[in-house]
Formats: C-alpha cells, sequence, structure tokens
C-alpha cells in the first residue's frame, strides 16, 4: 500500500537527530516538504541539508518546543516558506534518570515542559491551520516505557503517560474536522538519547533485547516506517489509538 505523502508540509520536531531524523527523512521521500524543529538550529538545518542532498525537500529552523513564541514564530515561518502545514509529528523529548525521591522540582519541570507542553504547544500552534484546511495529521511519539513504569524514570514516564492522555483528548476534539491524532510509544530503539541512557546504566541492553520476542533492538526506521503510514491519506479511519513498534514486547 502506498503511504504517499506528496505536496503536504509537515513539521517534525526534533528532528535533528534520531527518531525525529528518522521520521523527517522518510516523509520527505514521500514527497512531504518537511520542517525540521529543534533547539539546535545548525543540528536542524544539517539534518535538512542530507535530505535535501538525497533530491528531497526540507528546512531546517531553531526551534525550542519549550519556548511557545519560537514554536509560534517557527510555524510562522513553516507557512511562509514551506506552505501551511498539515502534518506535525512531535519527537522532540528528553529523558533525566535518577530515584523518585531525588528529583529536583527543576529536572521534574524541564522534562514535563519539553516532552508534554512542548508537544500541546505545538499540537495549539498548528490544529487551527488544519481545522482551516478540514484536514490534518498529528503523531506524538510517546513512549513504551509509560505501559509498565521504569524505575528511576519518575519524569520521563509520567510526561510520556501525558502525550498519550494528550492524544486522546485531541483525537476526540478533532476527530470530525478531517484530523486524525495517534501516538507510537516505541520500544528500545539505537538513538543518542538510547545510548546515553545505557551509559547510565539504566538498562541492561543484553536483557532487554532477551526480552525482545523479535530478538533485537528497534531501530529510528522502524518507528518512521509506522509514522509515515499514521499521516498518509490511507490512515484516515485510525485516531485516538496506542500504536506500539517494540519488537512485540508490552503487548
Ligand atoms: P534523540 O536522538 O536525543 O533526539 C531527540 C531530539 O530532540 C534531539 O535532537 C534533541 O536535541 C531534541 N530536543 C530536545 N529538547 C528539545 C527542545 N526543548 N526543543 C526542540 N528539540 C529538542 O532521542 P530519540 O531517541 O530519537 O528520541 C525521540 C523521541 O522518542 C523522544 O520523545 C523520546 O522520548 C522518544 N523515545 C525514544 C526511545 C528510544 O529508545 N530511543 C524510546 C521511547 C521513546 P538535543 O540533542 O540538543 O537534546
Amino acid at each position: 500500500m502506498s503511504t504517499e505523502t506528496t505536496q503536504r508540509t509537515a513539521i517534525v520536531t526534533g528532528g535533528a537527530s534520531g527518531i525525529g531524523g528518522a521520521i523527517a527523512k522518510q516523509l520527505a521521500a514521500d514527497g512531504a516538504l518537511v520542517a525540521i524543529f529543534d533547539r539546535d538550529g545548525e543540528a536542524a538545518q544539517a539534518a535538512a541539508k542530507s535530505i535535501v542532498a538525497n533530491g528531497d525537500r526540507a528546512l531546517g529552523f531553531e526551534v525550542d518546543v519549550t519556548d511557545r513564541a519560537a514554536i509560534d514564530a517557527g510555524v510562522a515561518e513553516v507557512r511562509e516558506q514551506l506552505g501551511t502545514p498539515a502534518i506535525l509529528v512531535n519527537s522532540a523529548g528528553v529523558t533525566v534518570a535518577g530515584p523518585s525521591l531525588e528529583v529536583t522540582a527543576e529536572t521534574w519541570n524541564r522534562v514535563l515542559a519539553v516532552n508534554l507542553t512542548g508537544t500541546f504547544d505545538c499540537c495549539q500552534a498548528v490544529l487551527p491551520d488544519m481545522v482551516a484546511a478540514g484536514w490534518g495529521r498529528i503523531v506524538n511519539i510517546s513512549s513504551s516505557s509509560m505501559h509498565s513504569g521504569v524505575p528511576g524514570m519518575a519524569a520521563y514516564v509520567s510526561s510520556k503517560a501525558g502525550v498519550v492522555g494528550l492524544t486522546k483528548v485531541l483525537a476526540l476534539e478533532f476527530g470530525r474536522k478531517g484530523i486524525t491524532v495517534n501516538t507510537i510509544p516505541p520500544g528500545f530503539i539505537e538513538t543518542p538519547m538510547m545510548r546515553d541512557t545505557l551509559s547510565k546504566g539504566v538498562f541492561d541492553m543484553d536483557l532487554q533485547v532477551s526480552r525482545t520476542p523479535v530478538g533485537r533492538i528497534g531501530q529510528p526506521e522502524d518507528i518512521a516506517a509506522t509514522c509515515a503510514f499514521l499521516v498518509s491519506e490511507q490512515a484516515g479511519y485510525i485516531t485516538g489509538q496506542v500504536i506500539g513498534v517494540n519488537g512485540g514486547r508490552n503487548t
């Protein structure tokens, strides 16, 4: 089945790295005009350049998703340079590990600000355009950790559980406007964030792989393939869903 997304404008937050980077690349390969939002503007532009070098279309923008004014300014730039956004993928995220009794208010607020409030603010910034167009696709990247919890990741897991709730609410509010809102909670995916988490000893990779039915760690492209389908025309009857991409864990 074709998942072609030709000519639509897509914003991918956190698109300079890891899962967001693979999603940006896949949507551009499917024909979308891709805007990469990342807090590191140079990294966002470098990621866009590598997409353009493949013959596809992308621009990078320095947007910190904890800064609502920067989100609105970024979306305005996208409208001007690439067209009205019809697709939004929220992949920007941070993880902080540590025992719950040692989590400071600052850490808690920072993780929630990026992972949950940033996701909400980006949705709120693009939804009016989608409503006006009568068509839209939003995919929020949550985390398989929200299925079971993970010791030492209170802020992260709470933020991702919040993203699942937010996804369901937006799906209900905007379903009749032609807009679908879904979430992918990835399992263990080989990215800079995962390598950093492993280096802190939060997970034992061999143990995790042994508990994964398909017997391997996931790749960013595994998430990108599912996301590309969810933002396609053909996925219009899927909304408010939690689509696990985790090698068979947490089913
Ligand atoms: P990643 O490689 O670190 O990519 C995340 C990107 O988001 C980075 O470019 C990061 O920039 C950017 N970012 C962080 N804070 C931001 C902010 N305030 N504004 C804009 N951009 C910001 O991590 P990843 O593994 O691809 O993670 C992508 C998403 O998947 C995250 O939401 C994560 O929670 C989720 N996830 C990942 C896994 C996994 O196994 N990898 C599993 C479950 C869920 P910096 O590099 O400057 O921080």
